[in-house]
């Protein structure tokens, strides 16, 4: 179970409810649609001081409610979708986030987070980034429950059994050079994406190794059964071959860059069951050689 706190409430309240009625798909015109509650043929449902109320069937409220009763869902997880798809939120000021290894783990508890998964978001930025630019399969997104706001993707990391959060990872979209591209919930190990494929492999299955949470979306939009290492700095060797050593057909694409070599040769050492997929020289990675050439 997860908490909301009184913060992501006033991020509600403050939101336009305008903005969303658009995102829960009902068309405003003029501060009048149709009411999504009734069988509704002429616009009974007003926006007016940023409430919404029914002159037909009665129903009335604020930003929250209107989520709750289009999404049959509950306060909690209204509360949860709305600030997750806005782009004033910031996770509260106790979570804040690293990219870069840390010395001392905190392990701190991400059960208030998994809302953002629960019911993922994703903007056109999003949407744009995943499927246009990178041709990622939207059904592998919607499986991977991975959510966006306006500027990052959000991609939960699981345990292998898949009930727990052990990291968070923003991925930036956007073009400010000061932005750093990948954030990491602060205080969590680094781990690899989408440990919960290991379970369901048998040791003989093949397993790819991406570098990188988007080469691991491709590697899974062409149908590979595939992990990530989020980045070759972040992660030491030894966690990832302790909980690789089980499977023997193993693949793994580097990237055509130093790191990308360097962490290849540091796995061989360790799992001499790998085999490494060449590349094309002109492609960095394979989500870009993907971006090309997948559909
Ligand atoms: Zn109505």
């Amino acid at each position: 179970m997860y908490r909301i706190t009184t913060e992501m409430i006033d991020i509600c309240r403050q939101q336009n409810i305008l903005d969303i009625a658009m995102r829960l798909g009902i068309r405003v015109d003029r501060g009048k649609a149709l009411c999504p509650f009734h069988d509704d043929h002429s616009p009974s449902l007003r926006f007016k001081y940023n409430r919404y109320k029914c002159f037909a069937c009665g129903q009335s409220g604020d930003a929250i409610r209107l989520a709750q009763h289009v999404l049959s869902a509950s306060f909690v997880d209204a509360v949860g979708w709305i600030c997750n798809g806005s782009a004033a939120y910031l996770p509260p000021a106790t979570f804040t986030y690293s990219s870069t290894a840390q010395q001392t783990y905190t392990h701190p508890d991400l059960s208030d987070y998994e809302y953002i998964f629960r019911q993922p978001v994703l903007t056109q930025t999003a949407r744009t980034f995943l499927f246009e630019k990178r041709k990622i399969s939207p059904q592998v997104v919607e499986r991977q429950r991975i959510s966006s706001n306006h500027t990052h993707i959000i991609i939960p990391y699981y345990n292998v059994d898949g009930t727990a959060l052990l990291t968070i990872q923003w991925r930036y979209m956007g073009h400010d050079k000061h932005t750093p591209r990948f954030l990491f919930a602060k205080g969590c190990r680094p781990q690899m994406y989408n440990l919960p494929i290991l379970a369901a492999l048998q040791p003989t299955d093949p397993l790819y190794i991406a570098e990188g949470v988007t080469d691991c979306l491709a590697m899974m939009s062409r149908g590979h059964n595939a992990i990530a290492i989020p980045s070759a700095t972040l992660l030491r060797p030894s966690d990832a071959t302790t909980l690789l050593k089980r499977h023997k057909n193993i693949y793994m694409c580097p990237d055509n860059d130093m790191p990308g070599t360097n962490l290849y040769n540091q796995l061989k050492t360790m799992l001499p069951n790998i085999t490494k997929i060449h590349l094309p020289q002109k492609y960095k990675d394979f989500g870009e050689m993907w971006a090309e050439v997948g559909s």
